[in-house]
Order: structure tokens, then sequence, then C-alpha cells
């Protein structure tokens, strides 16, 4: 296998526009880290403004030739680049976790997932159909068709480098778009990687464009207020979301947006408690906890409480932490210092307004970002922990006596991602489907993502639907056109 050294050598490591692989304007770089030493794993390429627009007129030229090419073409081109992906999948997977910090298993499992995209939306590629019938006064006909919507700018989070790029940039080629896409400045190596991937898979010119920057903000500006621009989809934070709707609102441009969650994890007093706890597991501890679909509120029933934090604590005794790349880690580093900083924080205030501590609550000494495991009781309603996203390794538990109660605590948010749910009966499980305020929801599992399911959030968790059939209608426009009788 390749060692990190002759890796790393490999990368590419500049802008990826019109097909070509590009310096800077001015030549400036900026340096990637490993969150789990803190050492420099590369130096690249750092777009400018004028590069961002660059790349928009890459996409822009190379539209009309893509929305024209036959989707059987379009959905080979993805098929291939699945293919290339399962070929260098240890090498991916091991630049997931240099530069992201997720054990290599997890990475494995993000390249099972991410990789995916492609071949769920070669399959979509050749299904955008539409209908064609009478009108209601019989005079004509009215057909219906799905046109590609235009060159779309593609923002990307540093949580999962593989699968949030390939979710949004499978669906919109697929749909016959042109794409620039701009991974997050701490986890820009993988979507460099697959960039090379496309591109020895035949993707003409053009037609996705790779900018990476320090400076998202000053970058992505002038794109989205460029008229040529037809499409935002971002994936990242909720207030970053709100800032960047308001830039489109300019131009009435479509959206979608993959925003924040505060996932309710809801154990009822007829839970099968094995279930319950390896969901509990999955559901916080994958990714450290930096997931949008993390559980972020333990809402446990009190008769079990007790029982169902003796077993989960005893799991997360037997969790390692460390560097992903050693055998027999399963929890990385968090991303980066600050996030270090902010999950301590959100722990200490929930302590000093009375939660009880039963493990972990430390940071971990020496190099890297690292943060225990931990486990809190007892956790007042008024604690921040319970009102954001924790992004971190902490199980945060509040206890209910009745069935109303734990779902008034569980839509007790703004959020509306997903919720967990777990009770072994059918007709609970249905009240849960009906009355919990989520987009996705999770019984009696602790992890559900998957390509074939439309992924996505109500309230501020978001707008719209990444993978499943609805993924790719987030980048096709209705065209209805009336045929009058001849
Ligand atoms: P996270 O909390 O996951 O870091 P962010 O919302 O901060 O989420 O970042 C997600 C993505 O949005 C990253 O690619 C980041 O570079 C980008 N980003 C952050 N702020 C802005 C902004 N003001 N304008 C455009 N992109 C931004």
């Amino acid at each position: 296998p390749l060692s990190e050294a002759e890796l790393l050598l490999r990368l590419p490591d500049r802008l990826f526009i019109g097909g070509r692989w590009v310096d800077a304007e001015n030549s400036n770089t900026f340096a990637v880290f490993d969150p789990a030493t803190g050492q420099r794993l590369a130096r690249i390429a750092d777009a400018s403004p004028a590069d961002g627009l660059s790349a928009l007129d890459a996409a822009v030229d190379a539209q009309e030739e893509w929305a024209a090419t036959a989707p059987r073409v379009r959905g080979e081109i993805l098929r291939r680049v699945f293919e290339l992906i399962q070929e260098r999948r240890d090498e991916l997977a091991l630049l997931i976790t240099l530069e992201m910090g997720k054990p290599l298993s997890e990475a494995q499992s993000e390249i099972t997932y991410g990789a995916e995209f492609l071949r769920w939306f070669s399959e979509e590629a050749v299904r955008i159909t539409g209908r064609y019938g009478p009108n209601p006064e019989g005079t004509g006909q009215m057909l219906v068709s799905q046109r590609p919507v235009g060159p779309c700018y593609l923002i990307t989070p540093w949580n999962f480098p593989l699968a949030m790029a390939t979710r949004k940039i499978a669906p919109a080629l697929a749909a016959g778009c042109t794409v620039v896409v701009k991974p997050a400045e701490l986890t820009p190596l993988t979507t460099l990687f697959v960039a090379a991937l496309f591109a020895q898979a035949g993707l003409p010119a053009g037609v996705l464009n790779v900018i990476t920057t320090l400076n998202s903000a000053a970058v992505s500006e002038p794109i989205i207020a460029d008229p040529r621009l037809r499409k935002l989809s971002f994936t990242g934070s909720t207030p970053v979301g709100r800032i960047l709707m308001r830039q489109a609102a300019a131009n009435v441009l479509r959206t979608s947006m993959e925003l924040g969650g505060n996932a309710p994890f809801l154990v009822f007093d007829d839970a099968d408690l094995d279930k319950a706890v390896d969901g509990a597991v999955a559901a916080k501890f994958r990714n450290s906890g930096q997931a949008c679909t993390a559980a972020n509120r333990f809402i446990v029933h009190s008769t079990i409480a007790e029982q169902f934090i003796s077993r989960l604590g005893a799991q997360v005794a037997d969790m390692r932490v460390g560097r992903g790349t050693e055998a027999g880690v399963t929890i990385g580093p968090l991303i980066n210092d600050s996030a270090v900083e902010k999950t301590s924080d959100l722990v200490q205030d929930a302590i000093s307004r009375g939660a009880n501590l039963i493990t972990g609550g430390h940071s971990v000494d020496g190099p890297g970002s690292f943060y225990e495991p931990t486990i809190l009781t007892g956790v007042p309603l008024t604690s921040n922990i319970l009102n954001e996203e924790i992004f971190g390794p902490v199980v945060s538990i509040v206890e209910f006596d009745d069935e109303d109660e734990a779902v008034r605590l569980a839509n007790n948010t703004d959020y509306g991602l997903v919720s967990y749910v777990f009770t072994e009966s059918l007709a609970r499980g249905e009240r849960m489907i009906q009355r919990l305020q989520t987009g996705m929801m999770g019984l009696n599992v602790g992890v559900i993502s998957n390509a074939a399911a439309p992924f996505g959030g109500i309230k501020q968790s978001g707008l719209g639907r990444e993978g499943g059939a609805e993924g790719i209608h987030e980048y096709l426009e209705t065209k209805y056109t009336l045929i009058p009788n001849g």
C-alpha cells in the first residue's frame, strides 16, 4: 500500500478550472493540516475572487453542450468515477483520515456511502421524464418536461469530505448541469482527488470545476451575485446558510440548503435496550459526533434510564481515542482546537447548571485536537448543550415520564433534520412518525443515510432533499408547453 508521504506527494494541489490544473492568481497558497497531529499535510492553491469567476466562466461555457450530452453518456461517466473510487479506495480512505481525522474504518464507510451517489445518479440520469396529456377543456395538449437548471455553485463542509461533494456533484451532472465546487478549507484535498478521477473518466472540460480557498466568503459572494449562476447548493451551518440565502435572494437564485440539526434520540420504556445502546453509539460517536445527523439530545424514559446509562457507559469505556490511522482507534480527533474548545464549553455550561458528569469531560493533552467520549445525565433544559449542535462526542441525557412530554421535548427546537426513536411498539412508532417535526427518522436504528433516500430537514435545518429520486429534481426546472389542437 501507498505510504502517507507517497500519497501526499502525488496529490493535486492546484485549482481545477476548464479541465486544467491551474495556479491561483498571484500563486497564493494555503496549508492543510492533520487534526490528529497538527502537522501540515499539504499546501494548495488559494483562489481569489477572480479565480472563482474564471471557474464560473468555464462552467457557463460548458453548460449548453453538457445539457445536450446524451443522458446515457452522462450516466456512464458517473458510473466510471464510481468504479475508479472503488479501485482507489484505500488511498482515498487514507486521505480522508489524514485531512479530516475519522478512523480508517469510518473513512471506508464514507467511501461506500459517498461513491454510491455516483452509481445511484448514473442510474437516475436516464430516468428524467415528463408528461403529455389533454388539458381539461379538451382544446389542446399539455407537455411537461424537465430541463437542467444551469450552472451551479456547490459549497461543502469538512465533516464528510467525499460524501458531501458527491451528494451534490452526482445529481447536478446527471441532470445536465455544470458545476463549480468549493470544498471546505479544512478538508479540500479529497475533492481535488475526486476531480482528478472525473478527468480520468473522460468528463468534458468545464463541466466540473473545483476552487479551494481560505476565504470562502470573499470568493463566493461574486459567484452568487453573477446572473449567469442558476443554482446554489450548500451544506453547512444554519448561520452561514442564512447569509447565503440572503445573497441568493438578490437574483432569486434557486437554493438547496442542508443546514444544522439538533437530533432528539428517544428511548421509550418498551425499547429493546440492546438496539437502543447500539443505536446510540452509532448516532453519537460516529465521526466523533461531527455530523448534522448526530444524536444531540438523549430523551430517555425515567424507568429505564439507569440501565441505558450503565450499558452505554460500558460501551464508552471500551472506546479508544487516537489518530484515525492507528489500528483499534474508534474515536478520532475533532476537526481543530476551536471545536475542542466549543465542546468543552458546552460540557462545562451543562455541569455548572447541575448536570452530572458520568464519564469523560476533558480534552486530551498533547498534539492533535482530541476530546474524550463523554456522558452527561440530568442535563437541565436551559443548558446550551440541548439547544446547540454539539459536534463532539458528548451524550447529554434528559429523562421523561410520558409520551406527550417526550414529544414536546423532542420538538422544542428550531431545527428539524432527523430524530431517532426506540420502541418495540409499532403503534407508538407510527405515532412518532406523525408527531416528530423532522425531515427524517430512524426507527430503532442510529444511522439512516442512504444514497437512495431523500436526505434533508424541515424548519431551520434546511430546504430541499439530496439523494433518492428527489435529489435530481433539485437540479431540474419544470417546463410546461401548451400545444393547441390542430
Ligand atoms: P461548519 O460549521 O461545518 O464549518 P460552515 O457553515 O462554517 O460549517 O462551513 C461550511 C462551508 O461554508 C465551508 O465550505 C465554508 O468554507 C463555507 N463558508 C463559511 N462561511 C461562508 C460565507 N460567509 N460565505 C460562503 N461560504 C462560507
